[in-house]
Formats: structure tokens, sequence, C-alpha cells
């Protein structure tokens, strides 16, 4: 039977990254509470994904919802060219106070990838403002997700979801990442390979390369796939020594995911630009920031009007947005997080130990608040992330790459049964698969190899 809402949706809702006649239905969430969401029907699911990364407090957290109201009897919204206020001045102070020095400016936005697009855009009209027009190219790296935008597209076009805008996405110019995981022996060799053909191409043309732009440390949309800070900094020490910008979309990494309250404080020199969102707010409202250096900022800064940046969108700034995110920066250092992260990262690695035993399971890793590891058989990520679903528990792997992103404030108990129930998944798992395996007539299931819905964030 199915229920009104479902039925409404599906006569008038076009769903994100949903293909009608293969994704199953979406399912009606009627309110959400800490680390569960509660369906129709009185179910529960715990939210292992954050929400696509956002929840890092867990659902409907009543700090983040007095300040939100509190800020919407207050100031709603006012339009951002020629006013300014509180919440949005507080909240630049509270972020550039958080970085190095240099980062001076905050520009705001309201996702992840106008914030992108934002960085790219200041990234060339820098160069453009000092009269510089032979710098024209922007490279990323294979399998990097920016957002999906234009520019975003064209920085993101070896993630996998653009086929169909190829010809109009302008030229980038990608370098390998040598992704890793635990126990791998091949890495050095990897980083080698890697740091050589990014040092050719610098040589080539480092002095027409505008920027530099990459998730720092692990790549999210694609299939959380980490690399070691180490080569993440090479890898910039090339850049600038060509005078190259580095933009650090942080979108995904921000607020603790990585172990630090942003990644860029793992590195020795950090990056021109970092890109904020998913976290920033708490998950509760859309907004998004770009950071950027005084030495950007007065590349604008000017008596010639062509020198403008000349961008911004309706609700830039939005008040409410902005409370939520100084309410949600607050609670996070009033919380411990990063303490709490710490022992996050340790029951990943020990409930990894427990995972990585299955002979259908390869590269565990773990980098701050993420655990991530591969099925080597394509058939297994939605038999499992329906096996987890029944069990209450919400994941939604990324093609065979399965995750856990939970919000922190999972305790370590919770985490542990987390990990104790998915291996009981997986003993169930393990012997379907082996009944598949005598089966004779495989070919229905190696067709959904590739299936699109395999690929989708
Ligand atoms: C999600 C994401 C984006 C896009 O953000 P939206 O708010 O969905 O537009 C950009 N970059 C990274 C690394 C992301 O994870």
């Amino acid at each position: 039977m199915t229920s009104p809402l479902l039925h409404l949706d599906q006569a008038h809702v076009w769903h994100p990254f949903h293909q009608a006649k293969l994704s199953p239905s979406p399912i009606p969430i009627i309110k959400a509470e800490g680390l569960y969401l509660y369906d129709e029907n009185g179910k529960t699911y715990m939210d292992l994904m954050s929400s696509w990364w956002v929840m890092i407090h867990g659902h409907s957290h009543p700090v983040l919802a007095e300040a939100i109201a509190e800020q919407a009897r207050t100031l709603a919204h006012v339009m951002f060219a020629n006013f300014t206020h509180k919440p949005a001045v507080d909240l630049a102070q509270a972020i550039t106070s958080r970085l190095p020095s240099l980062f001076t400016r905050v520009f705001f936005s309201d996702n992840g990838s106008n914030a992108v697009e934002i960085a790219l855009k200041m990234a060339h009209q820098y160069f453009y403002n000092q009269g510089d027009r032979t710098r024209n190219r922007f490279v990323a790296l294979e399998g990097g997700y920016h957002g999906d935008t234009f520019g975003a597209m064209s920085v993101g076009k070896t993630s996998g979801y653009y086929t169909p805008f190829h010809h109009f996405l302008f030229q980038v110019d990608f370098f390998p990442y040598p992704e890793t995981w635990m126990d791998d022996t091949q890495i050095d060799e990897k980083e080698a390979a890697a740091l050589a053909h990014s040092e050719a191409f610098f040589k080539a043309h480092g002095q027409e390369t505008i920027a530099l732009i990459m998730e720092p440390f692990m790549q999210g949309a694609s299939g959380m796939r980490l690399c070691r800070p180490s080569f993440i900094n090479a890898l910039m020490e090339q850049a600038q020594a060509h005078g190259v910008l580095i933009i650090f979309d942080e979108v995904m990494t921000g607020f603790g995911r990585t172990g630090t309250l942003f990644a860029a404080e793992q590195l020795p020199s950090p990056p021109d630009f970092i890109c904020l969102s998913k976290g920033l707010t708490g998950g509760i409202l859309p907004l998004a920031l770009t950071v950027c250096t005084d030495e950007i900022y007065n590349a604008f800064a000017s008596i010639q009007s062509a020198k403008t940046f000349l961008h911004g969108h309706t609700f830039t700034a939005n008040p409410i947005g902005c409370a939520a995110a100084l309410a949600s920066l607050a609670l996070f250092e009033e919380q411990h997080y990063l303490e709490k992260i710490k022992d996050m990262e340790q029951i990943h690695r020990e409930g990894l130990d427990k995972i990585r035993q299955y002979s259908f399971v390869k590269h565990p890793r773990v980098c701050g608040a993420i655990a991530a590891w591969t099925f080597t058989d394509p058939r297994i990520p939605a038999a499992f992330t329906a096996a987890c679903l029944q069990r209450g528990l919400f994941l939604r792997p990324l093609g065979t790459s399965a995750y856990l992103m939970p919000p922190y404030i999972i305790t370590p108990e919770q985490l542990t049964t987390v990990y104790n129930d998915l291996c009981a998944i997986l003993d169930d798992l393990s012997k379907t698969l082996s009944g598949l395996d005598t089966e004779t007539n495989t070919e229905t299931n190696t067709d959904t190899t590739c299936s699109p819905p395999d690929l989708f964030i």
C-alpha cells in the first residue's frame, strides 16, 4: 500500500540523483531527532551518513533550533549589497580567526557548488585584474567532485557524473590521484608516479595555470578515496613554485571530518582559498563560504570599478543561516568534538579490522570521522544497503564503496554496536553470495555492474 504522501511525491517531485525506474522509492520521513530518522510507519533509521554529510550534531538539535528561531524573529533576511549584519560579520570573524592569519576574507553563498564557482572565478579574476592574460587553465585531481554547476562540473569532470554535458565543460587538466588504504604497499610508487606527472605538467604549463583545485585527503563523492597529506603537500609545493593558486574544496572535509576543524590545518603551508558548506550550519540550513587571503582580496580592492568581483546571490549571507553556523561552531567547541572524533577514529579502525576479514571486502580506510571500504563484488552494495535499512541503519554506498560518516554525537558504544550489526549483515550476505556463485546463470547479475545508480552519490 502506497502512502498518500508517497503517491503525491511520485506524481510531482523529481528527486536528486534518482532514476525513477530503477532507484528504490524515497521513504517518507516525518521527524528526525539525534541520530534517528522516523518514517511514517514508526520505523526508525540511524543516519550513518549525516544526511549527505551535513548533520554533525545529529538531527533537530535544540540549541540550533533556538538560534534560528531567535534570529528569524529579529532579522530573517536583508539584501547583502547595501547592508551588513551581526550574524554575517561574527561568522566571518569566527571562521577567519580559526584559520591561518593570512585568511582574512569571507564571501558568502548558499551551497558547495557555488562556493567552488566563486573560488574559480576569483582565482581567474585575480590574475586578470593584474593584467595577466597568460594564465588560462585550471588543474584538478582525477576523481575529484566539486558540485553540479558548470564550473564545478568542469573541474569535477572525471568524477563520473557528467557525461551528457562533457562538450559544454571548459578544458581542465587532471592529475593522477594516488588513492590509498590500510596496508597499501604500493603507495610510494603511486605517489612518485603522480608527482612526476604533475611536475612535468607544471614545467610545461605552470605559467599558464590559474589554480589547482582539490578535496584535501578524502575525495567524497567519487567513493571516499583517501590520499596521504604528504602527497598533497608535495603537490602544493610544485604548484606554488610556479605561482599557481591552490583551492581547497573543504565542502565535505570541513568541520572535523578529517580529524581537525579544517583539513588545511594538517599541512605546513596553506592554500589560497577554502570552500566550506556542508557541516557549516550543522546541516540545518543551506549556507556556504569561500574564504580567501588578503593577497587575493587586494587584487580586487581598487578605485577601478572594472576590478570589482561582480558576483552575488539573492540570499547571500542570509542571517538565519549565519546564526545557525555560529551556534553550530559554538556547539562544536563546547562539545569537544575533536576529541570525540579521535575516539571515533579508533572505533572505526577496530570496526574495519572486523569488516576487512570478509573475502569480498578490500581497501579499508579511515580518515578522522570517516570510515570506508570497497566491495569486490558489484552485486553487493544494493543488497547490503537494503539489509542495513531493514535493520534500521541508513547507509548509501558510492558505487562499490560503502562508508560510515556518522554525526559526532554518536557514542563509542553506539558505533561499536553499528559495526557488530554490519558484521551480522555481512555474515548473511556471504551466505547469499556463496549461494549465488554456485548458480550456473549469473548473467542478470553481471549486468548490474555499471548500472547508473551504482555511481550515484
Ligand atoms: C557536496 C560537495 C560539493 C557540492 O556542494 P552542494 O552544496 O551539493 O552544491 C562540492 N564539493 C564537495 C567536496 C562536496 O562534497
